[in-house]
């Protein structure tokens, strides 16, 4: 590897794959280049087609980067992830609302102390480049410090992120609860703060159902209609036990999902993290609303929650992504997620193509981010976000790879036996990030 180069021009080479669309929809759009070029220019791509086309038309002097027995792809995408749970991961022995109270409730109380939060949140985004994800969307804590701590580790790091304090005043230790005045006021200032600087932007973040108000629901959808182009971030259906729990706070509603819709949370920058529990009005409600959903399998099986219908959501064309959901998941890798995902819908007699599960980690993560127009895939004036993956990581994936005779089979592979030591590099903004 040459030195360091910084918003230079420059030119990635070898096998590069990303998609130009939905592959459910559109055949056309898987872009495979066995021997492509990816040309880079302060942060953002400048052209992508055949090495031999792409480099006839640069100096001799253009700096090169060779990715040999490697896949160069878009940075992946983790839709539903908790950075205060960072050092929850692989705590034993609960189902979600004894594991919030046992585990996750006392960590994020440490989250009061900004100098905490800092260091976590230093650790967090290095693990996620490590594990090759450019960009997540993420809950904080309670406490607006924590949203503050994150947000300058990732301008820092120039990374695309969307984080939201977590809005919650009922159903919690006394020391994380807030008020329905204070919650809108907290989120609303880092809002002004921090939503749409640089890379960054903001999500509205009630934990969910259980631990808000009706008046604070009320109030996280006028930040909604206040600012037109921050996201909604929460849970929906996730565990049985929950989903009773809300039947009984709101018994005037026909389903969880109705909570959300009826409290206006419900639309087209709204992400429900989840959605196992879903009946047919419900999905319906998803569809009709805009609504996206974050499918988090190797949380839900983590956590012992359920099985989410892929399909359910496919065939509604549902913007749908995946997310590991730390520190329910026990993987930052988005390629153990996409295992999981992978066997979760086998049980369910629906089998997993490798490009759609691709799709879910890349552009359709974008899209069900609203960041398309900036990320996703390589498509000429997108921001620069990419991941060298080695296909000789292990001694493994090597052999097993030498037995493929397709992009797609490789593909299934990487994603089946890959993590983080299949990422050899990440690029993040046209810099190397590790
Ligand atoms: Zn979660």
């Amino acid at each position: 590897m040459s030195p360091v180069i910084v918003n230079e021009r420059q030119v990635h080479c070898g096998e590069i794959l990303h998609l130009l669309d939905n592959p459910d929809s559109d055949h056309d759009a898987i872009q495979y280049l066995p021997d492509g070029a990816l040309l880079v220019t302060e942060g953002h791509i400048e052209a992508i087609g055949e090495r031999a086309v792409v480099l006839s038309q640069l100096p001799d002097d253009i700096p090169v980067f060779e990715h040999r027995n490697a896949l160069i792809t878009p940075g992946f995408i983790d839709c539903h992830v908790h950075y205060p749970q960072y050092n929850v991961i692989a705590s034993y022995g609960e189902q979600l609302l004894d594991w919030l109270n046992r585990y996750t409730f006392p960590e994020e109380a440490k989250f009061s102390d900004a100098g905490y939060a800092s260091a976590i949140a230093s650790r967090f985004l290095d693990t996620l480049i490590d594990n090759g994800t450019t960009t997540a969307l993420v809950f904080g804590s309670v406490h607006p410090q924590s949203v503050t701590a994150f947000f300058e580790e990732a301008l820092r790091r120039e990374m695309r992120m969307i984080c939201g304090k977590v809005m919650m005043d009922r159903n919690a230790p006394a020391n994380l609860l807030d008020t329905p005045e204070d919650s809108v006021a907290q989120s609303e200032n880092l809002i002004k703060q921090w939503h749409k600087r640089d890379r960054l932007g903001y999500a509205v973040t009630p934990r969910f159902a259980l631990t808000s108000s009706e008046q604070q629901l009320k109030g996280a959808a006028g930040l909604l209609r206040k600012y037109d182009d921050v996201l909604l971030h929460t849970h929906l259906a996730e565990n049985a036990q929950e989903c009773a729990n809300v039947a009984e706070l709101f018994p005037e509603h026909r389903s969880y999902l109705d909570v959300y819709h009826q409290y206006g949370l419900t639309g087209s920058r709204s992400v429900f993290a989840h959605s196992i529990y879903l009946d047919k009005e419900d999905w319906k409600c998803m569809q009709q609303s805009g609504s996206a959903v974050a499918h988090c399998p190797t949380s839900n099986l983590f956590i012992g929650s359920g099985l989410f219908s892929l399909q359910d959501a496919i065939k509604r064309n549902i913007n749908t992504g995946l997310g590991t959901d730390i520190g329910g998941g026990d993987s930052y890798s988005l390629f153990r997620v996409i295992n999981e995902a992978y066997k979760v819908q086998q049980l369910q007699n629906f089998t997993l193509e490798p490009m759609t599960a691709f799709y879910l980690s890349t552009l359709g993560a974008a899209r069900t981010l609203r960041l398309d127009k900036h990320i996703g895939n390589f498509e000429p004036g997108k921001e620069a976000d990419f991941n060298v993956l080695d296909y000789t990581a292990t001694p493994v994936l090597k052999h097993r790879i030498a037995e493929t005779n397709s992009v797609n089979e490789k593909l299934f592979v990487l994603q089946m036996l890959g993590d983080d030591r299949a990422v050899r590099q990440t690029w993040i903004n046209g810099k190397p990030a590790n």
